[in-house]
């Protein structure tokens, strides 16, 4: 038996960005191609001309390069099913209208929008359901001609049978049925002579042999009509998989009021690619257990459409930044460098200090941030002097009666610390503690506040060995002169 390849395709219509929801459908389809050693076609969907534009082709291109989600025919790529926009193939889409004219199987249709709306006026009258009468079916070829050659642009319409059912067999959903009596005659062609929507994408999705439509679910519904548009054109249809909803948490449709919804809102907010690929996987896929980290190569390795729910996803933001903040403490401080050299401040710092230096107070911060964004303000003490103490620090640590005695004490140990490094400064600072017979942590708080401004940072004796005695002991001096000066 000769197996087919695999061959899916994404086809986002490029009017906007690239949303998480079809960023998740590309992201299938690429598991599902690279999973069954297939193709993964991007075909961008550039027929509605007025809403399309060149900039949201190219910020969805952008943000699949970014995700990792390469493929392997498309804009760009090339490949030899192409062209790969549809704007680009209205021979082919002619070509096939001609031949179900011929056939008799569609109709050029001359119905003005006044006498459309005559007849939607009278169903809501009659209290029907509204669906074309099928008027110009009637029409005879010299009644065509005639019109044509008066220069009117008719729409095309296909012929819909009257009654019966439609069964799509989806590969997530299981059967579903739908009513032929509830379809119309549909315009499969503008009256510009662009394709409609559901007549393009069964073209594209025949001529470039796409084995497995998988898609989001808002599609299942147009799916009896691309079918009846395959067995006009007696082509033989994909598969289909549609993909549930992703959900806000409050289980509402997604919208912007639920913060960032697109690729490059994510990318500008500071997170990482395989944060939000391995996130996104889990939105709605799941390989039986609750693991939650994977790469590409492991999902690639799990992935399959059995295991995607039928139920919708509900997208969490605290989970998708919980899962950035595990990315980074994992990625290696060059790259996180590089990833924040934009940021001015770390253009200021990078002029100022050596890179070595801001890469150790990367890698000491790293596992503290949940998104690159942070970083600038989370590696700021080790590069700018303190400017203020942390209010609640101070009424804790720096307004004890001893505070100046213990600051003084440490810069006395800074200043006799043969080797500034973090193990000795530790030893030191526990075996002073004993002297004044008090806990490590009373003097690691109010040292930690002196020389960070905060209460909360990596640790202390690794702080300490990084910013070097001379910043030590002159962040020391400054707290004892701003405790006495309380
Ligand atoms: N262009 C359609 C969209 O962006 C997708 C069509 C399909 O996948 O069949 O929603």
């Amino acid at each position: 038996m000769i197996l087919q390849q695999v061959r899916v395709r994404f086809a986002p219509s490029p009017t906007g960005s690239l949303h998480i929801g079809g960023a998740r459908t590309a992201l299938f389809n690429w598991l599902f191609a690279r999973k069954h050693d297939g193709v993964f076609v991007l075909r961008l969907e550039d027929t509605d001309l007025l809403r399309s534009s060149e900039e949201s082709s190219a910020g969805i291109i952008d943000g699949l390069q970014w995700l990792g989600l390469n493929w392997d025919e498309g804009p760009e790529t090339g490949g030899s099913y192409g062209p790969y926009r549809q704007s680009e193939r209205l021979p082919v889409y002619r070509k096939y209208l001609e031949q179900l004219v011929a056939d008799g199987q569609a109709y050029y249709c001359f119905c003005s929008n006044e006498e459309l709306q005559q007849e939607k006026e009278a169903a809501r009258n009659g209290k029907r359901d509204y669906k074309y009468s099928g008027r110009c079916r009637e029409l005879t070829s010299e009644e065509v001609q005639q019109r044509l050659s008066q220069g009117l642009k008719p729409v095309i319409r296909i012929k819909a049978p009257d009654n019966g059912t439609c069964v799509v067999h989806d590969l997530i959903r299981g059967d579903v049925e739908f009513n032929y009596v509830l379809m119309d005659d549909f315009i499969i062609a503008k009256s510009d002579g662009w394709p409609t929507y559901n007549f393009a994408v069964v073209v594209d999705d025949a001529s470039m042999d796409i084995t497995h439509v998988i898609r989001a679910e808002e599609h299942l519904s147009n799916t009896p009509k691309q079918l009846l548009i395959y067995e006009s054109l007696g082509l033989t249809p994909p598969l289909f998989a549609h993909v549930s909803m992703i959900l806000a948490p409050d289980r509402s449709k997604l919208s912007k009021r639920h913060g960032a919804t697109s690729v490059q809102e994510f990318r500008e907010q500071g997170y990482l690619p395989e944060a939000l690929v391995n996130y996104l996987a889990l939105l709605g896929w799941s390989s039986g257990d609750d693991r939650d980290f994977w790469s590409l190569d492991e999902l690639v390795a799990e992935f399959d459409l059995e295991n995607i729910s039928r139920s919708p996803a509900v997208y969490d933001i605290e989970k998708l930044t919980w899962m950035n903040g595990n990315y980074l403490g994992k990625a290696d401080s060059e790259r996180l460098l590089s990833l924040v050299s934009n940021d001015n401040q770390i253009k200021r710092w990078s002029a100022l200090y050596p890179r070595d230096y801001l890469l150790q107070a990367l890698r000491l911060v790293g596992s503290r941030v949940k998104t690159l964004n942070e970083i600038p303000a989370a590696i700021e003490y080790f590069c700018e002097d303190i400017a203020a103490y942390d209010g609640k620090g101070v009424a804790k640590h720096f307004r004890k009666a001893d505070a100046v005695d213990i600051l003084t004490a440490l810069i006395e140990l800074v200043d006799n610390c043969t080797q500034f490094e973090a193990e000795l400064i530790e030893t030191r600072m526990r075996l002073q503690a004993d002297i004044m017979r008090l806990k490590a942590a009373e003097l690691i708080h109010p040292a930690r506040l002196a020389l960070s401004g905060r209460t909360n940072t990596p640790g202390l004796f690794e702080i300490m060995e990084l910013l070097g005695r001379e910043r030590c002991r002159q962040r020391l001096q400054n707290a004892v002169a701003y405790i006495r000066g309380l």
